[in-house]
Order: structure tokens, then C-alpha cells, then sequence
């Protein structure tokens, strides 16, 4: 469904990223990755499904270095097709406690992030006439939880800018939409676990259930591949006119 298009996934050599960029990747799409640490498992992994892949390390919080990588993705592919906003960090504290660069790092790699790459991706689908930019929200970006400030007002935010992106695009081809996921068993969530399991005394297993019972009805993680196959929908013509949603799987977490 997705030959011949090109789709650029931020922090996509782990977690829910990685799981979105097999899923574009299955479909045909011509894949370009970025993030920190291994890089070349992921790249293989998506070789391995028969897609042309390429890498680009930008560090999402320097402006100047998704610059680079928007122009590096244009240079290796022709232009970005299918933009999804998807690095992210957490910290985990009360305001008064919480560290003022902590704060800020979190909106550079949660939020103006996702406004850099969309403003930079969005001539070439605009002359073209198709796109699709899919943000990585959170649950957390419709409802909120204490100790999360930072990452719940860049989440918010990222909703809004789903939604004024679909407006600014809405008689065109280009859609943008925001999945919302709740918990997910990737490393940003396992370092939570670890925490609770060292805090309240409980094994990795307990600490997990602890988690889940506390915000997830279904007391399911969400996986990386059910994420994936929301992108691949969100990219089928039956997504054509769907514009500005922010689209929970979070197992009944933001139903309560
Ligand atoms: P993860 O830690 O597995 O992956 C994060 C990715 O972002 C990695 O590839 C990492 O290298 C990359 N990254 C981090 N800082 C970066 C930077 N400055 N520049 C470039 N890349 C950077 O985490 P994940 O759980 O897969 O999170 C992915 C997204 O999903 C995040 O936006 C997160 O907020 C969101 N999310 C996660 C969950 C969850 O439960 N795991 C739930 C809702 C939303």
C-alpha cells in the first residue's frame, strides 16, 4: 500500500518508534529512522522486511539538526511522505522538585520537535498533495497524572498542534492525527517500573501489575504492533478524511 512513499519516524530505534517504522516499512514505505543508541539492529530489522531504510542520528532538542535530517531524508528518498512525531523522554517528580532542565528538555524533544519537523515536512506534501504526519501524543495529552508536568503540557500541546495542523491542511490531502497511547513495556516505561519496584519493594512482575492496575482497565500494556497498525490505518485512503483526531489505545485508561 505504501511503495514509493517515504516515511521519516522520530526516536525510532526503540520502543513504540520502532514498532511504527516495521509496520510503515511492511507495507513498501521507504523508511528513515533516527534516535540514540543502536542503530544498526533496527536498520537490519527493517532491510529485513524488504524496505529501503536510512539513518539519521539528529539530536531532536537542536532545531538546526532536524534541518539536517529533513534535508537528508529529501536527498536520500526524493521528499518525507509520512512524518511521524514519535521521540520522546519522561521525568518523574512534583513541581517544586522538579529540575528546571529536565523541564526544558522535555519540551524541546516532546513538543517543538514535532512542530520543527511538521514545518519542514509540510511544502513537499503540500506540492504533492499527500501526507500524512501522525503525532506520538500520550494518554497523558488528555488526561493527566501527578508528577508528569512537564510531560503532560507537552503532550496537551501536541494534541492542539494535531489539531491546527489538520485545520491548516483540511481541503488538501495532507492529514495530521495524534495517537494517544497508555502504558506501552518500553525502556521510558520499564525505568517506571524499576522505580516502583525499588520504591514499594515488589518484583519486576508485581511492580507491573501495580502499574497497570492503577490507570489501565484492561490491565494490558498497549504493544508496539497495535500502534503500528493505527499508523498503517491513519496512511490507507479509508484515513483520508480522518483530521485532527487524537486517537486512544490505552485500554479504557482515558474512559474512567
Ligand atoms: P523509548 O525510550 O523506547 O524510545 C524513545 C526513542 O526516542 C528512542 O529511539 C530514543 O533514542 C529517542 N530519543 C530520545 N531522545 C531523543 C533526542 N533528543 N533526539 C532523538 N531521539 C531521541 O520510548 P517509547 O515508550 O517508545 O516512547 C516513544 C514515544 O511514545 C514518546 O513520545 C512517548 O512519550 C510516547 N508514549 C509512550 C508511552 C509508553 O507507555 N511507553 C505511552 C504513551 C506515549
Amino acid at each position: 500500500m505504501l511503495k514509493n512513499k517515504t516515511a521519516l519516524i522520530t526516536g525510532s530505534t526503540s520502543g513504540i518508534g520502532l514498532g511504527i517504522a516495521k509496520a510503515l516499512a511492511a507495507q513498501g514505505a521507504n523508511i528513515v529512522l533516527n534516535g540514540f543508541g543502536d542503530a544498526e539492529t533496527p536498520q537490519k530489522e527493517i532491510s529485513a522486511l524488504g524496505a529501503k531504510v536510512a539513518y539519521h542520528g539528529a539530536d531532536m532538542s537542536k532545531p538546526a539538526e532536524i534541518e539536517a535530517m529533513m534535508a537528508f531524508a529529501a536527498e536520500k528518498f526524493g521528499h518525507v511522505d509520512i512524518l511521524v512525531n514519535n521521540a520522546g523522554i519522561q521525568h518523574v517528580a512534583r513541581i517544586e522538585d522538579f529540575p528546571v532542565e529536565k523541564w526544558d528538555a522535555i519540551m524541546a524533544i516532546n513538543l517543538s520537535s514535532a512542530f520543527h519537523a511538521t514545518r519542514l515536512a509540510l511544502p513537499a506534501m503540500q506540492k504533492t498533495n499527500w501526507g500524512r504526519i501522525i503525532n506520538v501524543a500520550s494518554v497523558h495529552g488528555l488526561v493527566a497524572s501527578a508528577e508528569k508536568s512537564a510531560y503532560v503540557a507537552a503532550k496537551h500541546a501536541v494534541v492542539g498542534l494535531t489539531k491546527v495542523t489538520a485545520l491548516e491542511n483540511a481541503t488538501s490531502g495532507v492529514t495530521c492525527n495524534a495517537i494517544c497511547p497508555g502504558w506501552v513495556l518500553t525502556p521510558l516505561v520499564q525505568k517506571q517500573v524499576d522505580a516502583k519496584a525499588a520504591a514499594l519493594g515488589l518484583s519486576n512482575d508485581e511492580a507491573k501489575k501495580q502499574l497497570l492496575k492503577e490507570k489501565e482497565p484492561s490491565l494490558q500494556f498497549t504493544t508496539p504492533e497495535e500502534l503500528g497498525a493505527l499508523a498503517v490505518f491513519f496512511c490507507s485512503p479509508a484515513g483520508d478524511n480522518v483530521r485532527g483526531v487524537a486517537w486512544n489505545m490505552d485500554g479504557g485508561w482515558a474512559a474512567q
